[in-house]
């Protein structure tokens, strides 16, 4: 929702007017300097829509005020110009509207379209969320990281890393949305405050690595050359939900140079539904796009979320740092989850994040069952999933 700056407004009054963090105000409006508001300036109010409403017999601002629970001043506000005191019966007015609840759905099978219309959703609704582009797909699609809060320690999550595991899209859109709202309208999860996380943490997001993999098995084989290659590598068969690979039949989270010759070794030597890991590392512009993220931000923590087992691999070659025990055993208390520190699988983004920077590198595989993992399943796995994405910041 966007007002305009009167006299004598500054963000400060404008965040009390209407109830929302000063913090996330300023951050709605990054090339608003504070101290040199101009009036007539347009300013970003996140959390809020407007609606209109007709004036009836005996209304007041003060009246509509109390019965939308907001402030007098907020209604001045996006009604410039209208005088309080000479409302007309049909009369049009506008409604700052505060909202109470998550706007996207994530039950339901997630492709790279929905991805990309809930982020204009929730960037449009809440503007001190972040987007960028970090690379393209093979197929040239947007590989999008968001980014949340300014704190120093950065903790990244991403999703969708294999196609057929693309429910931790949703899962990972779910909890973005439900933070976003809470540090809006300065409510807590699970009894926790979330504003001291927007201060102390920059969440950074991707949620869908291997975008043109989710949409083919969501959606089936793409027109053109893409597709039919893709048809081929699967055997000629339309059944695409075995696919973990990006659209050319390179499994992304074997691309990595942690170990990758013990898998080149034993996997696939060509383009596979999965576990081809390419003809050398780093060759595909998904992988290449998230070694160059974790170059560029250096996380303080990663967590890549896959399915499933309800396992939390987090180890690598004994490479990682003593605090990886501590978080997982956190990690596991409030999900259930069972941590396993070593597995025979190499090349993956967590193996060659531990292995680079030393740090704390998780691979989470939610849920039970066989991928892809129903839908159904979503509300179970996003309750186990939240005390892990809250943990990813306190601890
Ligand atoms: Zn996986």
């Amino acid at each position: 929702m966007e007002i305009q700056i009167r006299r004598g407004d500054t963000l400060w009054s404008i965040s009390n007017t209407f109830n929302v963090p000063l913090p996330l105000i300023i951050h709605s409006n990054p090339t608003a300097n504070p101290n040199t508001l101009s009036i007539g300036q347009t300013i970003q109010i996140p959390g809020y829509r407007i609606t209109t409403y007709t004036i009836k017999s005996g209304d007041s601002f003060y009246k509509i005020a109390t019965k939308e629970r907001i402030s007098v001043d907020s209604l001045m506000l996006v009604n410039p110009g209208m005088v309080p005191t000479a409302l007309q019966i049909g009369q049009q007015i506008r409604i700052p509207r505060r909202v109470t609840t998550t706007i996207i759905d994530p039950r339901q099978n997630y492709d790279s379209g929905i991805l990309a219309s809930d982020l204009e959703a929730l960037a449009t609704l809440y503007p001190f969320m972040r987007q960028r582009t970090i690379g393209n797909s093979v197929m040239g699609k947007d590989l999008i990281e968001l980014q949340i809060g300014n704190g120093e320690r950065i903790v990244h999550w991403n999703g969708a890393f294999h196609a057929n595991e693309w429910i931790t899209t949703p899962v990972i859109m779910e909890f973005v949305n439900s933070y976003l709202l809470a540090l809006t309208n300065n409510e807590t999860i699970r009894g926790r405050a979330m504003l001291p996380f927007y201060d102390q943490v920059t969440l950074s997001v991707v949620p869908m690595v291997d975008p043109d993999g989710v949409d083919l098995v969501l959606n089936g084989p793409p027109e053109g050359n893409f597709g039919e290659e893709a048809l081929a590598i699967n055997g000629g068969s339309p059944d695409f939900s075995g696919w973990k690979a990006n659209i050319r039949g390179v499994d992304l989270n074997n691309q990595f140079p942690a170990k990758w010759e013990v898998e080149a070794e034993r996997k696939p030597k060509s383009p596979a539904p999965r576990d081809f890991p390419g003809y050398a590392p780093l060759t595909e512009p998904e992988s290449i796009a998230m070694a160059e993220l974790a170059g560029e931000l250096s996380f303080d923590k990663m967590l890549a979320f896959h399915t499933q087992g309800e396992v939390i691999f987090w180890g690598f070659e004994n490479l990682e740092p003593p605090r990886s025990r501590t978080i997982v055993n956190e990690f596991s208390r409030v999900s259930g989850y069972e941590p396993i520190r070593y597995v025979d699988s190499f090349a993956g983004y967590k193996d060659w994040f531990i292995q680079d920077f030393r740090e704390p590198g998780f691979t989470v595989e939610l849920g039970q069952g066989i991928n892809p993992l129903p839908i159904g399943q979503f509300d179970e796995i996003y309750q186990k999933t939240l005390g892990i994405f809250l943990a990813s910041m306190y601890m």
